[in-house]
């Protein structure tokens, strides 16, 4: 085989390239325009103010709110430890010691930037429950409902998921916090930017998303608060100078949120187009391998999910070694998306994938610079890897002859 060229990369819902657009508009913030936008009396400092404050417009304007409501930080990991550890303990019902401090409603196919904090807020005295998906993958807002308590103070749920691009009723949700007086935090980090945003009608209280999942530089994100009904309030968990309203101390990372923010405009400007392109590309790899192999499965809901995002399980063969027969793609796999461990994804046996197909799962995620020529040819190498793989396969061969595997005794043979 020759050696591939060029790598085709379907792994946007890790990272995706820096638009250099972005970039340009970073440059001048490293060496000509490099004051401390705290320093207030002379003109590096408010330089570097006014464009961070160009940047929390253009992160408004992608989330239809205002420009007071945004807080940079340096990612969505980041957002989310703020909003749910600063939620929790600045509307804690009791104190720290106490037998219940507060119930919190979030669900086990989360980030781990959401269920780690949650389960640091269980040590801390909080109680949390943790909703299953149907197996379509989709947090209801009857789950929500359900799980609702006199005491709860919080809920948390995804928009959309990141590993199989579901996406949960978050409008819904929201509009039931409200009702409840519950405050409703999303981590919207595969959703804003690539779908509309309007917090108001949304009813979203507090949202957080990353500047490297929509075309700009890694290390910087944001987190929507509501500043009026209601009016929230963070405790916040860096200390320091007061930056960020008193909400996140420390020096801001002034290039990195102007191209987080030119990342934001360039998401605002073209997002119904791309929305559009992109969905159609997802549509043909949803229906093209299923079609070009038996026992091929897309993973969630069909229709109920981003454009960019698709999971697909190959029966008989490992996505390991599928991911090795396929070297000149970029793509993961759902048994090593959160760890160098062999454990299947915890997101597909939440939704009740078995072990086997859960391992035998790809991610396949597409951005600005995926083109058609390379679906197709991701299409193609996935075939032709997939069938040169079963064509090992023992199992395969006794499936084909219609022997059910489930009712074999392993031991006897
Ligand atoms: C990538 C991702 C995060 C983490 O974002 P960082 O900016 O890298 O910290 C959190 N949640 C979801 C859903 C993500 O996809």
């Amino acid at each position: 085989m020759a050696a591939p060229t060029k790598l085709t990369y379907l792994d946007n819902a890790a990272t995706t390239r820096c638009d250099p657009r972005v970039v340009e508009a970073m440059l001048p913030y490293f060496s000509d325009v490099y004051g401390n936008a705290g320093s207030r009396n002379h003109r590096f400092g408010w330089e570097a103010e006014d464009a961070i404050e160009i940047a929390r417009e253009q992160a408004a304007v992608l989330l239809t709110a205002q420009p007071k409501e945004i807080i940079f930080t340096s990612g969505a990991t980041e957002s989310n430890n703020l909003a749910i550890r600063g939620a929790a303990n600045m509307y804690a019902k009791s104190p720290a010691g106490s037998s219940s401090r507060g119930h919190i409603i979030t669900n086990i196919i989360e980030h781990k930037a959401v269920l780690d904090p949650c389960n640091r807020l269980i040590r801390e005295g909080f109680e949390v429950t943790f909703l299953e998906p149907g197996h379509d993958g989709i947090i209801t807002c009857a789950a929500v409902e359900a799980a609702m308590r006199a005491d709860t103070i919080l809920v948390s749920v995804m928009w959309a998921n990141n590993e199989i691009g579901t996406i949960n009723e978050v409008p819904a949700i929201g509009a039931l916090c409200h009702a409840r007086n519950v405050l409703f935090h999303t981590d919207a980090t595969q959703w804003a930017g690539k779908m509309p945003v309007d917090v108001e009608r949304d009813q979203i209280d507090l949202l957080s998303w990353s500047s490297h999942k929509i075309y700009g530089p890694k290390g910087v994100g944001g987190l929507y608060v509501r500043r009026r009904k209601p009016r929230v309030r963070l405790e916040a968990m860096i200390d320091g100078g007061g930056q960020e309203r008193g909400m996140r101390s420390g020096t801001q990372n002034v290039a990195g949120i102007v191209g987080f923010g030119k990342a934001c405009e360039l998401c605002f400007a073209s997002g119904d187009s791309e929305r559009a392109r992109l969905l159609a590309l997802r549509k043909k790899l949803d229906t093209a391998l299923p079609a070009a192999m038996e026992a091929v499965q897309v993973n969630g809901h069909p229709d109920r999910r981003v454009p960019h995002i698709t999971n697909i399980s190959f029966g008989f063969v490992e996505g390991e070694s599928l991911m090795m027969g396929i070297s000149d793609i970029a793509c993961s796999s759902g048994s090593a998306c959160t760890s160098a461990s062999l454990e299947p994804s915890y997101v597909l046996k939440g939704l009740g994938v078995g072990d086997e197909m859960a391992h035998s799962s790809l991610r396949l995620s597409l951005g600005r610079w995926t083109t058609e020529a390379e679906v197709d040819h991701a299409i193609s190498a996935i075939t032709k890897a997939v069938n040169h793989l079963r064509a090992m396969s023992p199992l395969y061969d006794l499936w084909k002859e219609g022997i059910d595997l489930s009712k074999i005794d392993w031991q006897s043979h």
